[in-house]
């Protein structure tokens, strides 16, 4: 600590070079002669928001590999694991958790507080059955931590079980193959569609049908978005939610042509399985998380460039490349601009 005079503004840590420091200096402050004297630099900027715009839908969050996974869907109330304590991620209603992992849930105790802390509700927290009482002894060990009891729900699913989390719209988990019991989720749509032979028919024969109890609609199943979380290959990457859904978001931790064993023992996927599951892919847009801080996003970039190619590449974002996200996001809102 040093003394500043009476109202005269601290300015001496910032502008050390300005005066020299006193020869009998505490630690840390050099005895100088006047000229540059070293202070200890600011901490680096801690990491900015992902962001993709894919209408209708907004894919924020965060996603590095080990560190933390927080994946929102703003539009759909949902969001995909809670690894780091993100404010924008408190609006979600729903909290559906891929695993267990450190990276996955680290910040779901803050989640279920801060909405309490902020009167927004109870959190839900939608997870694999099998993680389900771990999921409660955590938070219940914050519980008797706190010395307070902090709200929340917890909606256990089986695979395949699925909840309504908006009118029509499904959340549906999926057994995935991970190093921990893991699941991906699918967000569905269910639409009512006139069975094909009654098309045309009158109003009134059509209620005569009905009431008469007859099943007059089909249920059409649109797939909006899929989430693989941490996952090795498998055939429940080419399910028919995950393959014709709208947006995939999936995991990509590896990228060197020579990871691919650490990707196989970490039970990751690698940028090869991508490359060949895109081409069965239908979706508008494949969004890469999980990418790990040691990969440079240059890097990423080139190795997506030279394994796919046209259309197939174009439709392939990293979520935490944030120039590449906000020229694209420039460029939306330019072309909206000239629309209106
Ligand atoms: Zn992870
Ligand atoms: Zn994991």
């Amino acid at each position: 600590m040093h003394n500043c005079p009476p109202r005269a503004p601290c300015t001496r840590l910032f502008f050390a070079y300005t005066q020299p420091a006193p020869v009998n200096a505490p630690a840390g402050r050099e005895p100088g002669n006047g000229a540059f004297t070293m202070i200890p630099k600011p901490p680096p900027r801690e990491g900015q928001i992902g962001f993709l715009y894919i209408p209708p839908y907004r894919i924020q969050g965060t996603s590095v590999a080990g560190e933390a996974t927080t994946l929102m869907v703003p539009e759909l109330d949902v969001c995909f694991d809670m690894g780091a304590p993100l404010r924008c991620a408190l609006a979600s209603k729903y909290v559906a958790l891929t695993h267990g992992h450190m990276d996955h849930i680290g910040g779901l105790a803050y989640y279920a507080s801060q909405r309490q802390f902020q009167g927004m509700g109870e959190g839900t927290i939608v997870c694999d059955k099998r993680i389900a009482p771990d999921v409660h002894k955590m938070m219940r060990g914050f519980n008797d931590l706190e010395r307070q009891k902090t709200p929340y729900q917890l909606i256990e699913l089986d695979e395949n079980e699925e909840l309504e989390v908006k009118n029509n719209i499904f959340l549906r988990g999926f057994a995935t193959e991970h190093t921990s019991p893991s699941f991906g989720w699918t967000l569905v749509e269910k639409r009512s569609k006139l069975k094909p032979e009654l098309v045309g028919l009158p109003q009134e024969k059509l209620r005569e049908l009905k009431d008469r109890g007859q099943e007059i609609t089909n249920t059409l199943e649109v797939p909006l978005i899929a989430n693989t979380g941490d996952t090795l290959p498998g055939p429940h990457l080419v399910r028919d939610d995950v393959r014709k859904a709208q947006v995939v978001v999936s995991e990509c931790t590896f990228f060197e042509p020579e990871h691919k064993g650490r990707a196989k023992i970490g039970m990751h996927l690698h940028i090869d399985d991508i490359a060949e599951w895109s081409r069965v892919l239908e979706c508008e847009a494949l969004i890469l998380v999980h990418v790990s801080r040691r990969t440079n996003i240059t890097y990423a970039r080139k190795r997506l460039d030279d394994l796919l190619s046209g259309e197939s590449r174009e439709r392939v974002h990293l979520l935490m490349d944030h120039r590449a996200c906000r020229e694209r996001y420039e460029r939306q809102a330019a072309e909206a601009g000239t629309a209106s």
